[in-house]
Protein backbone atom coordinates (compact mmCIF):
# COMPACT_ATOMS: atom_id res chain seq x y z
CA UNK A 1 0.00 0.00 0.00
CA UNK A 2 1.48 3.39 -1.37
CA UNK A 3 1.68 5.79 1.79
CA UNK A 4 3.80 8.85 0.84
CA UNK A 5 2.62 11.17 -1.46
CA UNK A 6 3.66 11.02 -4.95
CA UNK A 7 5.78 14.45 -5.21
CA UNK A 8 5.65 14.17 -9.34
CA UNK A 9 1.79 13.75 -9.39
CA UNK A 10 0.99 17.53 -8.65
CA UNK A 11 3.12 20.04 -7.62
CA UNK A 12 4.69 20.76 -4.20
CA UNK A 13 5.99 23.63 -2.37
CA UNK A 14 9.73 24.36 -1.02
CA UNK A 15 8.20 23.13 1.99
CA UNK A 16 8.91 19.75 1.43
CA UNK A 17 12.03 19.87 -0.96
CA UNK A 18 15.54 19.58 -0.05
CA UNK A 19 18.39 21.35 -2.60
CA UNK A 20 20.31 18.52 -2.48
CA UNK A 21 20.58 14.57 -4.34
CA UNK A 22 19.37 12.35 -1.32
CA UNK A 23 17.48 9.73 -1.12
CA UNK A 24 16.47 8.01 1.45
CA UNK A 25 19.13 5.00 0.07
CA UNK A 26 21.84 7.35 0.99
CA UNK A 27 20.55 7.77 4.64
CA UNK A 28 22.68 4.83 5.98
CA UNK A 29 19.44 3.40 7.04
CA UNK A 30 18.76 -0.40 7.70
CA UNK A 31 17.71 -2.37 4.18
CA UNK A 32 14.34 -3.50 6.16
CA UNK A 33 14.00 0.31 6.36
CA UNK A 34 14.63 1.31 3.35
CA UNK A 35 12.24 -1.92 1.33
CA UNK A 36 9.59 -0.58 3.83
CA UNK A 37 10.11 3.01 2.49
CA UNK A 38 10.01 2.10 -1.00
CA UNK A 39 7.25 0.00 -1.00
CA UNK A 40 5.11 2.96 0.73
CA UNK A 41 6.61 5.09 -1.67
CA UNK A 42 9.31 7.21 0.38
CA UNK A 43 12.16 8.40 -2.16
CA UNK A 44 13.06 11.63 -1.16
CA UNK A 45 13.49 12.85 2.30
CA UNK A 46 11.95 16.26 3.36
CA UNK A 47 13.73 18.38 5.38
CA UNK A 48 13.07 17.38 9.01
CA UNK A 49 13.75 13.89 7.48
CA UNK A 50 17.26 15.05 6.34
CA UNK A 51 17.97 16.86 9.32
CA UNK A 52 16.43 14.69 12.21
CA UNK A 53 16.75 11.30 10.84
CA UNK A 54 20.75 10.82 11.16
CA UNK A 55 20.34 12.42 14.95
CA UNK A 56 17.52 10.87 16.37
CA UNK A 57 19.60 7.64 15.10
CA UNK A 58 22.87 9.16 16.87
CA UNK A 59 20.31 8.32 20.11
CA UNK A 60 20.07 12.61 20.65
CA UNK A 61 17.14 13.28 22.16
CA UNK A 62 15.10 15.79 19.78
CA UNK A 63 12.66 18.59 19.64
CA UNK A 64 11.30 18.18 16.04
CA UNK A 65 9.90 21.01 14.80
CA UNK A 66 8.46 21.58 11.32
CA UNK A 67 5.20 23.09 9.76
CA UNK A 68 2.10 20.41 9.23
CA UNK A 69 2.09 17.89 6.90
CA UNK A 70 6.15 17.75 5.90
CA UNK A 71 6.97 14.24 7.25
CA UNK A 72 7.49 14.04 10.70
CA UNK A 73 5.67 11.09 11.53
CA UNK A 74 8.15 9.18 9.53
CA UNK A 75 10.86 10.59 11.48
CA UNK A 76 10.10 9.33 14.64
CA UNK A 77 9.22 5.93 12.94
CA UNK A 78 12.33 5.07 10.74
CA UNK A 79 14.19 6.41 14.42
CA UNK A 80 12.11 4.09 16.34
CA UNK A 81 12.12 0.89 13.59
CA UNK A 82 15.80 0.89 13.40
CA UNK A 83 16.32 0.89 17.45
CA UNK A 84 14.17 -2.18 17.83
CA UNK A 85 16.27 -5.17 18.81
CA UNK A 86 13.43 -8.36 18.10
CA UNK A 87 14.14 -10.74 20.76
CA UNK A 88 13.79 -7.75 23.47
CA UNK A 89 10.41 -6.67 24.75
CA UNK A 90 8.85 -3.14 24.80
CA UNK A 91 11.70 -0.69 23.52
CA UNK A 92 9.58 2.09 22.26
CA UNK A 93 6.47 4.24 23.75
CA UNK A 94 4.93 6.46 21.68
CA UNK A 95 1.87 8.99 23.08
CA UNK A 96 -0.36 11.22 20.93
CA UNK A 97 -3.09 13.47 22.12
CA UNK A 98 -6.03 12.03 19.96
CA UNK A 99 -7.20 8.35 19.12
CA UNK A 100 -7.07 9.33 16.02
CA UNK A 101 -4.32 10.29 15.87
CA UNK A 102 -2.13 7.31 17.89
CA UNK A 103 -4.22 4.73 15.14
CA UNK A 104 -2.47 6.78 12.63
CA UNK A 105 1.13 6.51 13.75
CA UNK A 106 0.60 2.90 14.67
CA UNK A 107 -0.35 2.39 10.66
CA UNK A 108 2.09 4.06 9.43
CA UNK A 109 5.04 2.14 11.40
CA UNK A 110 3.56 -0.89 10.42
CA UNK A 111 3.84 0.20 6.81
CA UNK A 112 7.03 1.51 6.87
CA UNK A 113 8.37 -1.37 9.09
CA UNK A 114 6.53 -4.12 7.05
CA UNK A 115 10.04 -5.64 6.05
CA UNK A 116 11.10 -6.55 9.78
CA UNK A 117 10.63 -10.14 10.60
CA UNK A 118 8.68 -10.72 14.07
CA UNK A 119 7.91 -7.32 14.53
CA UNK A 120 5.00 -6.54 16.66
CA UNK A 121 3.61 -2.86 16.76
CA UNK A 122 0.48 -1.86 18.66
CA UNK A 123 -2.07 0.79 19.57
CA UNK A 124 -3.94 1.00 22.71
CA UNK A 125 -6.50 3.71 23.11
CA UNK A 126 -9.25 4.45 25.37
CA UNK A 127 -13.10 4.30 24.34
CA UNK A 128 -12.37 0.88 23.16
CA UNK A 129 -12.70 -2.72 25.57
CA UNK A 130 -9.58 -2.51 27.33
CA UNK A 131 -9.78 -5.97 27.31
CA UNK A 132 -8.32 -6.48 23.90
CA UNK A 133 -5.92 -4.13 24.50
CA UNK A 134 -4.64 -6.57 27.48
CA UNK A 135 -4.43 -9.15 25.33
CA UNK A 136 -2.32 -7.82 22.58
CA UNK A 137 0.20 -7.64 25.51
CA UNK A 138 0.09 -11.43 25.68
CA UNK A 139 2.55 -11.71 22.84
CA UNK A 140 6.05 -9.55 22.72
CA UNK A 141 5.08 -6.04 21.71
CA UNK A 142 7.87 -3.98 20.70
CA UNK A 143 6.41 -0.80 19.78
CA UNK A 144 3.50 0.65 21.70
CA UNK A 145 1.53 3.81 20.34
CA UNK A 146 -0.73 5.22 22.84
CA UNK A 147 -3.23 7.79 24.41
CA UNK A 148 -1.49 8.75 27.37
CA UNK A 149 -5.16 7.65 29.72
CA UNK A 150 -5.53 4.16 28.53
CA UNK A 151 -1.27 3.46 28.44
CA UNK A 152 -1.25 4.68 32.12
CA UNK A 153 -3.63 2.17 33.06
CA UNK A 154 -2.42 -0.55 31.03
CA UNK A 155 1.05 0.19 32.58
CA UNK A 156 -0.12 0.70 36.45
CA UNK A 157 -1.85 -2.51 36.54
CA UNK A 158 0.97 -4.45 35.44
CA UNK A 159 0.00 -5.68 31.90
CA UNK A 160 2.73 -3.78 30.44
CA UNK A 161 6.44 -4.58 31.35
CA UNK A 162 8.43 -0.85 30.67
CA UNK A 163 11.77 -2.24 31.94
CA UNK A 164 13.49 -2.41 28.02
CA UNK A 165 11.95 0.81 27.05
CA UNK A 166 14.98 3.17 25.47
CA UNK A 167 12.89 5.41 23.35
CA UNK A 168 10.15 7.49 24.14
CA UNK A 169 8.26 9.81 21.52
CA UNK A 170 5.68 12.34 22.45
CA UNK A 171 4.01 13.53 19.31
CA UNK A 172 1.90 17.03 19.01
CA UNK A 173 4.18 17.15 22.28
CA UNK A 174 3.04 21.19 22.75
CA UNK A 175 -0.73 19.86 23.37
CA UNK A 176 1.01 16.77 25.74
CA UNK A 177 2.33 18.95 27.85
CA UNK A 178 -1.61 20.96 28.59
CA UNK A 179 -2.55 20.85 31.87
CA UNK A 180 -5.64 17.70 31.30
CA UNK A 181 -2.07 15.65 29.94
CA UNK A 182 0.01 16.13 32.92
CA UNK A 183 -0.26 13.93 35.43
CA UNK A 184 -1.01 10.48 32.87
CA UNK A 185 2.41 11.61 31.37
CA UNK A 186 4.22 12.26 34.55
CA UNK A 187 2.86 8.37 35.65
CA UNK A 188 3.95 6.78 32.62
CA UNK A 189 7.48 8.60 32.73
CA UNK A 190 7.63 6.84 36.49
CA UNK A 191 7.58 3.57 34.94
CA UNK A 192 9.99 3.80 32.42
CA UNK A 193 13.82 3.97 33.34
CA UNK A 194 15.68 6.71 33.32
CA UNK A 195 18.45 6.11 30.83
CA UNK A 196 16.37 6.57 27.53
CA UNK A 197 16.27 8.54 24.59
CA UNK A 198 13.19 11.35 24.23
CA UNK A 199 11.75 12.76 20.97
CA UNK A 200 8.97 15.63 20.79
CA UNK A 201 7.37 16.20 17.87
CA UNK A 202 5.04 19.44 17.23
CA UNK A 203 4.78 21.89 14.36
CA UNK A 204 4.44 24.61 16.95
CA UNK A 205 5.65 25.30 20.58
CA UNK A 206 4.62 28.13 22.68
CA UNK A 207 6.52 29.45 25.69
CA UNK A 208 4.92 27.13 28.23
CA UNK A 209 5.44 23.85 26.12
CA UNK A 210 8.91 24.83 25.87
CA UNK A 211 9.03 25.09 29.92
CA UNK A 212 7.70 21.71 30.83
CA UNK A 213 9.62 19.84 27.62
CA UNK A 214 12.88 21.05 29.52
CA UNK A 215 12.02 18.78 32.06
CA UNK A 216 11.37 15.97 29.83
CA UNK A 217 14.69 15.91 27.80
CA UNK A 218 18.51 16.07 28.23
CA UNK A 219 20.23 18.48 25.81
CA UNK A 220 17.69 18.08 23.10
CA UNK A 221 19.12 18.87 19.87
CA UNK A 222 15.86 21.28 17.92
CA UNK A 223 15.87 20.49 14.62
CA UNK A 224 13.47 23.16 12.79
CA UNK A 225 14.37 23.49 9.14
CA UNK A 226 12.39 26.50 8.51
CA UNK A 227 11.57 29.29 10.96
CA UNK A 228 8.10 30.51 9.23
CA UNK A 229 5.37 28.32 10.50
CA UNK A 230 3.12 28.76 7.51
CA UNK A 231 2.55 26.78 4.68
CA UNK A 232 4.06 28.50 1.88
CA UNK A 233 0.69 26.17 0.01
CA UNK A 234 -2.22 27.74 1.79
CA UNK A 235 -4.02 30.29 0.73
CA UNK A 236 -5.65 32.09 4.10
CA UNK A 237 -8.84 33.90 3.65
CA UNK A 238 -11.63 35.35 5.52
CA UNK A 239 -14.61 36.36 5.03
CA UNK A 240 -17.39 38.13 6.93
CA UNK A 241 -21.05 37.11 7.53
CA UNK A 242 -23.20 39.69 9.11
CA UNK A 243 -23.68 39.32 13.14
CA UNK A 244 -26.66 38.26 14.42
CA UNK A 245 -27.02 37.97 18.43
CA UNK A 246 -29.57 34.91 18.37
CA UNK A 247 -27.24 32.25 17.88
CA UNK A 248 -29.29 30.34 15.92
CA UNK A 249 -29.82 32.98 13.22
CA UNK A 250 -26.01 33.32 13.31
CA UNK A 251 -25.49 29.77 12.56
CA UNK A 252 -27.42 30.35 9.67
CA UNK A 253 -26.09 33.18 8.47
CA UNK A 254 -22.22 31.21 8.70
CA UNK A 255 -23.93 28.09 6.83
CA UNK A 256 -25.23 29.97 4.34
CA UNK A 257 -21.76 31.00 3.88
CA UNK A 258 -20.67 27.68 3.47
CA UNK A 259 -23.27 26.90 0.89
CA UNK A 260 -21.96 29.73 -1.14
CA UNK A 261 -18.19 28.52 -0.83
CA UNK A 262 -19.37 24.98 -2.40
CA UNK A 263 -21.32 26.55 -4.74
CA UNK A 264 -18.60 28.85 -6.10
CA UNK A 265 -15.24 26.96 -5.40
CA UNK A 266 -14.00 23.62 -6.81
CA UNK A 267 -12.52 21.51 -4.33
CA UNK A 268 -11.36 17.89 -3.69
CA UNK A 269 -12.34 17.32 -0.15
CA UNK A 270 -13.34 19.70 2.56
CA UNK A 271 -12.72 20.02 6.37
CA UNK A 272 -15.20 22.01 8.40
CA UNK A 273 -13.95 23.03 11.64
CA UNK A 274 -16.33 24.01 14.67
CA UNK A 275 -15.48 25.44 18.31
CA UNK A 276 -18.21 22.90 19.73
CA UNK A 277 -19.57 18.94 19.31
CA UNK A 278 -22.94 20.29 19.22
CA UNK A 279 -22.35 22.62 16.49
CA UNK A 280 -20.54 19.70 14.53
CA UNK A 281 -23.60 17.63 14.42
CA UNK A 282 -25.83 20.34 13.62
CA UNK A 283 -24.50 21.77 10.34
CA UNK A 284 -23.82 17.90 9.91
CA UNK A 285 -27.54 17.70 9.41
CA UNK A 286 -28.16 21.25 7.59
CA UNK A 287 -25.82 19.71 4.94
CA UNK A 288 -27.22 16.47 4.34
CA UNK A 289 -30.42 18.60 3.83
CA UNK A 290 -29.16 20.92 1.69
CA UNK A 291 -27.86 17.67 -0.35
CA UNK A 292 -23.97 17.82 0.26
CA UNK A 293 -22.87 14.48 1.48
CA UNK A 294 -20.92 14.81 4.29
CA UNK A 295 -19.33 12.71 7.62
CA UNK A 296 -18.78 13.69 11.07
CA UNK A 297 -16.17 13.60 13.66
CA UNK A 298 -16.36 14.70 17.20
CA UNK A 299 -15.24 13.28 21.06
CA UNK A 300 -19.29 12.63 21.83
CA UNK A 301 -19.14 9.55 19.13
CA UNK A 302 -18.16 5.98 19.91
CA UNK A 303 -14.50 5.52 19.09
CA UNK A 304 -15.56 3.02 16.52
CA UNK A 305 -17.25 5.35 14.43
CA UNK A 306 -14.84 8.21 14.98
CA UNK A 307 -12.29 5.63 13.48
CA UNK A 308 -15.08 4.68 10.55
CA UNK A 309 -15.50 8.23 9.69
CA UNK A 310 -11.81 9.09 9.80
CA UNK A 311 -10.64 6.29 7.16
CA UNK A 312 -13.95 7.28 4.84
CA UNK A 313 -12.07 10.50 4.43
CA UNK A 314 -8.33 9.26 4.02
CA UNK A 315 -9.39 6.86 1.95
CA UNK A 316 -11.56 9.47 -0.63
CA UNK A 317 -15.07 7.60 0.48
CA UNK A 318 -16.34 11.29 1.76
CA UNK A 319 -16.07 15.01 0.52
CA UNK A 320 -16.56 16.69 3.36
CA UNK A 321 -15.84 15.91 7.39
CA UNK A 322 -17.37 18.63 9.87
CA UNK A 323 -14.90 18.34 13.04
CA UNK A 324 -14.23 19.64 16.18
CA UNK A 325 -10.44 20.25 16.88
CA UNK A 326 -10.25 16.30 17.50
CA UNK A 327 -9.06 16.92 13.83
CA UNK A 328 -7.05 19.66 13.92
CA UNK A 329 -3.75 17.89 15.12
CA UNK A 330 -2.17 15.14 12.94
CA UNK A 331 -4.67 13.85 10.83
CA UNK A 332 -3.58 13.23 6.83
CA UNK A 333 -5.77 13.19 4.43
CA UNK A 334 -3.76 13.86 1.11
CA UNK A 335 -7.17 15.20 -0.95
CA UNK A 336 -7.63 18.01 1.72
CA UNK A 337 -7.47 20.68 -0.42
CA UNK A 338 -9.95 23.44 1.56
CA UNK A 339 -10.68 23.93 5.14
CA UNK A 340 -13.34 26.36 6.84
CA UNK A 341 -13.28 27.32 10.01
CA UNK A 342 -16.82 27.38 10.35
CA UNK A 343 -15.95 30.02 13.53
CA UNK A 344 -12.46 30.87 14.46
CA UNK A 345 -10.60 29.35 17.14
CA UNK A 346 -9.40 30.35 20.24
CA UNK A 347 -5.59 30.66 19.90
CA UNK A 348 -3.60 31.11 16.81
CA UNK A 349 -1.65 27.56 17.56
CA UNK A 350 -5.08 26.00 16.87
CA UNK A 351 -5.62 28.06 13.96
CA UNK A 352 -2.30 26.37 12.19
CA UNK A 353 -3.19 23.42 12.80
CA UNK A 354 -6.28 23.49 11.32
CA UNK A 355 -5.02 25.37 8.35
CA UNK A 356 -2.28 22.77 8.04
CA UNK A 357 -4.65 19.97 7.14
CA UNK A 358 -4.71 21.57 3.31
CA UNK A 359 -1.86 21.59 2.15
CA UNK A 360 -0.63 18.24 2.93
CA UNK A 361 2.88 17.58 2.54
CA UNK A 362 3.53 20.63 0.35
CA UNK A 363 0.45 20.55 -1.97
CA UNK A 364 -1.61 23.54 -2.29
CA UNK A 365 -5.07 24.24 -1.18
CA UNK A 366 -6.97 26.86 1.32
CA UNK A 367 -8.50 27.89 4.39
CA UNK A 368 -11.49 29.98 4.79
CA UNK A 369 -12.60 31.66 8.37
CA UNK A 370 -16.00 32.52 8.43
CA UNK A 371 -16.10 35.39 11.12
CA UNK A 372 -19.36 37.81 12.36
CA UNK A 373 -18.64 41.02 11.50
CA UNK A 374 -17.37 43.42 14.35
CA UNK A 375 -16.11 41.82 17.59
CA UNK A 376 -15.62 38.85 16.56
CA UNK A 377 -13.31 39.92 12.87
CA UNK A 378 -11.39 41.72 15.31
CA UNK A 379 -10.57 39.55 17.90
CA UNK A 380 -9.64 37.18 15.32
CA UNK A 381 -7.40 39.38 13.60
CA UNK A 382 -5.88 40.32 17.02
CA UNK A 383 -5.33 36.69 17.85
CA UNK A 384 -2.46 36.62 14.88
CA UNK A 385 -1.13 39.56 15.51
CA UNK A 386 1.85 37.77 17.04
CA UNK A 387 2.12 36.33 13.16
CA UNK A 388 1.64 39.46 11.29
CA UNK A 389 4.33 39.23 9.61
CA UNK A 390 4.60 35.70 8.24
CA UNK A 391 1.00 35.44 7.42
CA UNK A 392 -1.34 36.84 4.56
CA UNK A 393 -4.73 36.62 5.08
CA UNK A 394 -6.96 38.28 2.10
CA UNK A 395 -10.97 38.65 1.68
CA UNK A 396 -12.42 36.03 0.05
CA UNK A 397 -14.54 37.49 -2.27
CA UNK A 398 -13.19 40.92 -2.27
CA UNK A 399 -9.62 39.85 -4.15
CA UNK A 400 -9.50 37.92 -7.93
CA UNK A 401 -9.62 34.20 -6.71
CA UNK A 402 -6.45 32.54 -7.35
CA UNK A 403 -7.69 28.89 -5.74
CA UNK A 404 -7.12 26.37 -8.36
CA UNK A 405 -6.67 28.71 -10.68
CA UNK A 406 -3.09 29.74 -10.49
CA UNK A 407 -1.88 27.26 -7.71
CA UNK A 408 1.50 26.81 -9.15
CA UNK A 409 4.86 27.02 -6.99
CA UNK A 410 7.16 29.55 -7.30
CA UNK A 411 9.53 27.16 -7.64
CA UNK A 412 9.10 24.22 -9.84
CA UNK A 413 9.25 20.95 -8.06
CA UNK A 414 12.76 19.07 -9.26
CA UNK A 415 12.45 16.27 -10.71
CA UNK A 416 12.50 13.01 -8.36
CA UNK A 417 15.99 11.27 -8.80
CA UNK A 418 15.25 8.34 -10.86
CA UNK A 419 18.15 6.27 -9.62
CA UNK A 420 15.77 6.22 -6.48
CA UNK A 421 15.73 2.47 -5.60
CA UNK A 422 18.00 1.22 -8.18
CA UNK A 423 20.95 -0.40 -6.74
CA UNK A 424 23.91 2.32 -6.83
CA UNK A 425 27.66 1.91 -7.13
CA UNK A 426 30.16 2.36 -4.34
CA UNK A 427 31.32 5.74 -6.29
CA UNK A 428 27.73 7.12 -5.97
CA UNK A 429 27.02 6.70 -2.56
CA UNK A 430 30.16 7.92 -1.12
CA UNK A 431 29.28 10.85 -3.13
CA UNK A 432 25.66 11.27 -1.95
CA UNK A 433 27.39 10.95 1.27
CA UNK A 434 29.60 13.02 1.24
CA UNK A 435 26.50 15.50 0.05
CA UNK A 436 25.16 14.88 3.39
CA UNK A 437 27.68 15.36 5.42
CA UNK A 438 27.93 19.18 3.60
CA UNK A 439 24.43 19.81 4.56
CA UNK A 440 24.53 18.25 8.11
CA UNK A 441 27.93 20.40 8.99
CA UNK A 442 25.95 23.47 8.88
CA UNK A 443 28.79 25.33 10.67
CA UNK A 444 30.51 27.08 7.15
CA UNK A 445 33.74 27.59 9.41
CA UNK A 446 34.14 23.81 10.48
CA UNK A 447 34.31 22.57 7.09
CA UNK A 448 36.72 25.35 5.60
CA UNK A 449 39.15 24.72 8.34
CA UNK A 450 38.70 21.09 7.56
CA UNK A 451 37.94 20.83 11.56
CA UNK A 452 35.75 17.66 10.17
CA UNK A 453 36.98 14.73 8.54
CA UNK A 454 34.94 14.02 5.26
CA UNK A 455 32.92 11.10 5.41
CA UNK A 456 34.85 8.84 3.47
CA UNK A 457 37.78 9.41 5.57
CA UNK A 458 35.69 9.03 8.51
CA UNK A 459 34.45 5.84 7.42
CA UNK A 460 38.32 4.59 6.18
CA UNK A 461 39.74 5.44 10.04
CA UNK A 462 37.05 3.14 11.24
CA UNK A 463 37.57 0.34 8.71
CA UNK A 464 41.15 0.44 9.60
CA UNK A 465 40.87 -0.04 13.59
CA UNK A 466 37.64 -2.27 12.73
CA UNK A 467 37.43 -3.92 9.34
CA UNK A 468 34.18 -4.34 7.60
CA UNK A 469 32.24 -1.26 8.17
CA UNK A 470 28.97 -1.12 6.34
CA UNK A 471 26.13 0.00 8.48
CA UNK A 472 25.58 3.41 10.71
CA UNK A 473 24.85 0.88 13.49
CA UNK A 474 28.21 -0.79 12.88
CA UNK A 475 30.32 2.32 13.02
CA UNK A 476 28.61 3.50 16.11
CA UNK A 477 29.07 -0.21 17.46
CA UNK A 478 32.86 0.46 16.73
CA UNK A 479 33.90 2.22 19.13
CA UNK A 480 31.32 1.24 21.71
CA UNK A 481 33.06 -1.10 23.89
CA UNK A 482 36.32 0.60 24.20
CA UNK A 483 37.57 3.19 26.49
CA UNK A 484 40.07 4.76 25.08
CA UNK A 485 40.76 8.84 24.29
CA UNK A 486 41.28 7.74 20.57
CA UNK A 487 37.93 5.98 20.65
CA UNK A 488 35.82 9.08 21.90
CA UNK A 489 37.78 11.23 19.60
CA UNK A 490 36.27 9.29 17.04
CA UNK A 491 32.68 8.95 18.51
CA UNK A 492 33.01 13.12 19.12
CA UNK A 493 34.01 12.89 15.30
CA UNK A 494 30.71 10.71 14.36
CA UNK A 495 28.65 13.15 16.39
CA UNK A 496 30.49 16.34 14.30
CA UNK A 497 29.25 15.08 11.40
CA UNK A 498 25.81 13.90 12.20
CA UNK A 499 25.30 17.48 14.08
CA UNK A 500 28.61 19.70 13.45
CA UNK A 501 29.18 22.21 16.27
CA UNK A 502 25.59 22.75 17.85
CA UNK A 503 26.04 19.04 18.92
CA UNK A 504 26.95 19.33 23.04
CA UNK A 505 25.67 15.95 24.28
CA UNK A 506 28.59 14.28 26.26
CA UNK A 507 30.42 11.20 24.22
CA UNK A 508 29.03 8.83 27.05
CA UNK A 509 25.72 10.14 26.87
CA UNK A 510 25.44 8.91 23.66
CA UNK A 511 27.46 5.34 24.38
CA UNK A 512 24.71 4.41 26.78
CA UNK A 513 21.78 4.99 24.61
CA UNK A 514 23.15 2.72 21.89
P1 LIG B 1 3.56 15.72 9.92
O1 LIG B 1 3.76 14.61 10.92
O2 LIG B 1 4.73 16.64 9.79
O3 LIG B 1 2.28 16.47 10.09
P2 LIG B 1 3.21 13.53 8.12
O4 LIG B 1 4.35 12.72 8.59
O5 LIG B 1 1.84 13.12 8.54
O6 LIG B 1 3.45 15.05 8.47
O7 LIG B 1 3.31 13.59 6.52
C1 LIG B 1 2.31 14.18 5.73
C2 LIG B 1 2.07 13.33 4.50
O8 LIG B 1 3.23 13.35 3.69
C3 LIG B 1 1.78 11.86 4.81
O9 LIG B 1 0.79 11.41 3.93
C4 LIG B 1 3.09 11.16 4.53
O10 LIG B 1 2.89 9.83 4.10
C5 LIG B 1 3.64 12.03 3.40
N1 LIG B 1 5.12 12.03 3.39
C6 LIG B 1 5.94 12.18 4.45
N2 LIG B 1 7.23 12.13 4.07
C7 LIG B 1 7.23 11.95 2.73
C8 LIG B 1 8.26 11.84 1.74
N3 LIG B 1 9.55 11.90 2.07
N4 LIG B 1 7.87 11.66 0.44
C9 LIG B 1 6.56 11.61 0.10
N5 LIG B 1 5.54 11.72 0.99
C10 LIG B 1 5.85 11.89 2.28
Amino acid sequence: MVLAHDINAIPRTRDVQISYNITFDNMLLAQETLNGLKKSGFFKPSPIQLHGIPLGKCGFDLLLEAKSGTGKTAVFSIIALEKIEPKKGLQVVILAPTREIAAQICDVIKLIGSDYKDLHVEVVMGGLPVQEDIEKFKKNVHIVVASPGRLRHLIQDKYIDTTSVRLLILDEADKLMEKSFQEDIKNIISFLPTQKQVIMSSATYDETAKMFIKSYVQNAQHVCPESNCVLLGVDQKVTEVKYNCNIVKQTQNRFQEVIKIFSKMSFKQCLIFCNYQARVSEIHKLLLRANWPAEQLSGNQEQTDRLEALKTLQQYKCRILIATDLAARGIDASNIDLVINFEPPFEWQTYLHRIGRAGRYGSYGMAVTILSEGVEAKKFHMMLDPMKDTINITNLWCNNNTFHEDISPKSPCPDVDKSCGTPQSNTQIEKACNELWKILVSDEEIIKNNKVESFENLCKSFDESSPGIETFHELLQSFENDDGHAEIDKGLRVLQFFGASKVQVPYNRLRRQI
